[in-house]
């Protein structure tokens, strides 16, 4: 998940995703789609304010 109170919409995370499950909701932050999202924990990596927070069941 997205912690939209830290994530300052750099865009990193979704230039990084190899699945497009990144996109920028209203208020360009980033919002993840867990549909889509296969948690290869990415994003997680590349976030310079670590807003994202990838959970592995
Ligand atoms: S964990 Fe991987 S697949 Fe899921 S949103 Fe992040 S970069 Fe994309
Ligand atoms: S990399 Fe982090 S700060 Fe940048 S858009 Fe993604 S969640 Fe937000």
């Amino acid at each position: 998940m997205v912690d939209k109170n830290t994530c300052i919409g750099c865009g990193a995370c979704m230039s990084m995703c190899p699945v497009g499950a990144i996109h920028f909701d209203d208020n360009g932050k980033a919002e993840i789609n867990p549909e889509v999202c296969i948690k290869c924990g990415t994003c997680e990596g590349v976030c310079p304010v670590s807003a994202i927070t990838i959970k592995k069941d």
